[in-house]
């Protein structure tokens, strides 16, 4: 038996294809790309502890909300290398003062509420370089960080220092960021 040469590579195509489907099935693969593809950390100083709270009726629902006592004005780092996309101020409305990194690969973070902002469109950033500080901006009702890392502009399960993070709950993590 012969098979044609141009035959055999379509077989070939249609069994990677599959093969690959197995591997990276549909709403899986957003969630193995954070985890797999970068380092995220947490983001604030070396040592400062924090509760990540997540909760179904947050927006999007996979943000995550940090909070501590004393969280006003505390520094908000960048969680990854990346070039700065979004430095926005919303006013009262929904992330007030917010940041977007794109970390590469379809990865970005986004910081919100923030009370200022230290960094411009265009900036590029390295794990940990200060970019603002936490605030109570838009629709916001106290101190606190409301941080979402996304996959092609959708939100994640949040990943930080390699660990998941609890959905839905409260975990509390410290900070190892620039340590
Ligand atoms: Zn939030």
């Amino acid at each position: 038996m012969h098979f044609p040469r141009t035959l055999i590579r379509l077989a070939a195509a249609v069994a990677a294809a599959l093969f690959l489907s197995v591997l990276a099935p549909a709403g899986a693969s957003a969630d193995d790309l954070s985890v797999a593809n970068i380092n995220l950390r947490t983001p604030f100083d070396c040592g400062q502890v924090w509760n990540a709270n997540t909760r179904t009726n947050h927006n999007p629902q996979l943000s995550v909300d940090f909070q501590r006592s004393s969280a006003l004005g505390q520094r908000v780092r960048s969680s990854a290398p990346g070039t700065v996309t979004t430095v926005a101020n919303l006013g009262n409305q929904s992330y007030g003062r917010y940041i977007v990194i794109n970390h590469g690969s379809g990865i970005t973070t986004l910081y919100a509420h923030l009370q200022t902002q230290s960094v411009s469109v265009g900036d590029s950033v390295s794990t940990g370089t200060v970019i603002g500080t936490v605030g109570s901006t838009g629709g916001s009702t106290g101190p606190h960080l409301h941080y979402e890392q996304r996959v092609n502009g959708s939100a994640v399960r949040v990943v930080l220092n390699g660990v998941a993070i609890r959905y839905y709950g409260n975990t509390t993590i410290t900070s190892s960021t620039g340590c």
